[in-house]
């Protein structure tokens, strides 16, 4: 009863969510479970559990690698239910051979790909082994791209698959990984809409909303930086707006990896924020220019396509313009630290953006204590 009751609370999460790949993968591991407990006989000694096992051998492995090079688009529009036809559809042509007993279709299709006992896995047929291993191949890649719970939870899938598959008498095999499947689904779900409310989707940094998560249960002591890319206006209106974007997400990667103990945050558009617990704006201050540095020696490339075009006004080309391929940005920068004057973080967030402004006007590309000259 668990993983009938856990993929039911999977999907229903999913569906709420949007989830449309999650439903259809949920869909195929259940009827998978729901045959191969129906029909399934130690050792697959009855023809029925011969073929339940070979089509699901076939169906899991196959659907899986296709839903793992999806993009996700949702249940109810078009293309979720597309998606939901094409696999409703197999399962139909599933349950009319089991009707007729015919195992042609399946043996067929798992025929062993090269003669040989090395890539003999237990019960797993060549084919299915090759579709999970190309799976798990392109979602441990997206999973380490995105760092999405929900690629993570299809890689244990995959794994999950291939191990039910290859041990289908194994005692308890089955209630058990279904069961973990669902369970995996419903926490990357949640986990997948805390990032969503959490984190910001373009750079990867936690959002204005984790900010003042924070701020609410940060201690008496902290300094806060604000950072602001500069003339980022002119920027995008030389490179365009997707180039400004990718220098963005080049910005949050320097942030990310600040020192001192700094946590960032993306504030808003081309402003983000660093706290410091427990330091003063003195003890940030180096770590604020180590910070300010790297941004401004870090050279992102631009591809060929993402030039500048020629300036038809002008008649100058930009590209010489602006000498070479190379692009870069500086930032500035305003600390201030909790205490003395400022009541609540909100006034600490005011001081600093304060001194930003100073840094702004004393230059640009440095970083400004508040309340020093
Ligand atoms: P300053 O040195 O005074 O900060 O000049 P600035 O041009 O950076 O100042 P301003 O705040 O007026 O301009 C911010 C610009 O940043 C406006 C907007 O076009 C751009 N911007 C904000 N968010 C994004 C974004 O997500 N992507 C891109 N490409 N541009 C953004
Ligand atoms: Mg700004
Ligand atoms: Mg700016």
């Amino acid at each position: 009863m668990a993983p009938y009751l856990l993929a039911m609370v999977a999907v229903a999460s999913a569906y709420h969510f949007k989830r449309g790949r999650t439903c259809l993968v949920l869909l195929l591991s259940t009827s998978a479970y729901y045959y191969a407990s129906r029909y399934g006989s130690p050792g697959l000694a009855t023809p029925e559990s011969v073929l339940v096992h070979q089509a699901f051998a076939v169906l899991l492995p196959f659907n899986l690698l296709i839903i793992s090079l999806m993009s996700e688009k949702g249940i109810i529009g078009s293309a979720g239910r597309m998606r939901m036809a094409f696999v409703v559809f197999q399962l139909v042509i599933f349950w009319i051979t089991l009707q007729q007993g015919s195992q042609t279709l399946w043996a067929v299709l798992t025929r062993p790909i090269v003669q040989s006992r090395l890539f003999e896995v237990h019960h797993l047929p060549q084919i299915s082994l090759l579709l999970l291993l190309l799976a798990a191949g392109i979602i441990a890649r997206r999973t380490w791209q995105r760092q999405s719970p929900l690629d993570g939870a299809f890689f244990g899938a995959a794994i999950a698959f291939g191990l039910l598959l290859a041990q289908p008498d194994t005692p308890y095999i089955a209630p058990v990984f279904n069961s973990a499947i669902g369970l995996i689904f419903i926490l990357a779900i949640i986990q997948d809409s805390h990032n969503m409310a959490f984190r910001d989707d373009m750079t990867g940094l936690p959002s204005r909303r984790a900010l003042n998560e924070l701020l609410r249960g940060l201690g008496s002591r902290y300094a806060i930086a604000m950072v602001d890319v500069d003339h980022f206006k002119r920027f995008n209106d030389t490179y365009g707006h997707d180039v400004g974007d990718q220098v963005l997400k080049v910005v949050a990667s320097r942030l990310m990896a600040v020192s001192g103990g700094g946590r960032p945050f993306r504030y808003g558009g081309e402003e983000f924020t660093v706290i410091f617990p427990g330091k003063t704006a003195k003890d940030a201050a180096p770590h604020l220019e180590k910070l300010r540095k790297s941004i401004e020696e870090y050279k992102m490339a631009l591809r060929s396509d993402e030039r500048p075009k020629d300036d038809v006004k002008g008649q100058v080309s930009r590209t010489k313009q602006y000498g070479g391929r190379d692009v870069s940005v500086t930032v500035s920068i305003g600390v201030a630290e909790s205490g003395g004057r400022y009541a609540s973080a909100e006034e600490v967030i005011k001081a600093s953006d304060t001194a930003l402004y100073r840094a702004k006007n004393g230059g640009r590309n440095q970083v400004c204590l508040a309340g020093q000259r």
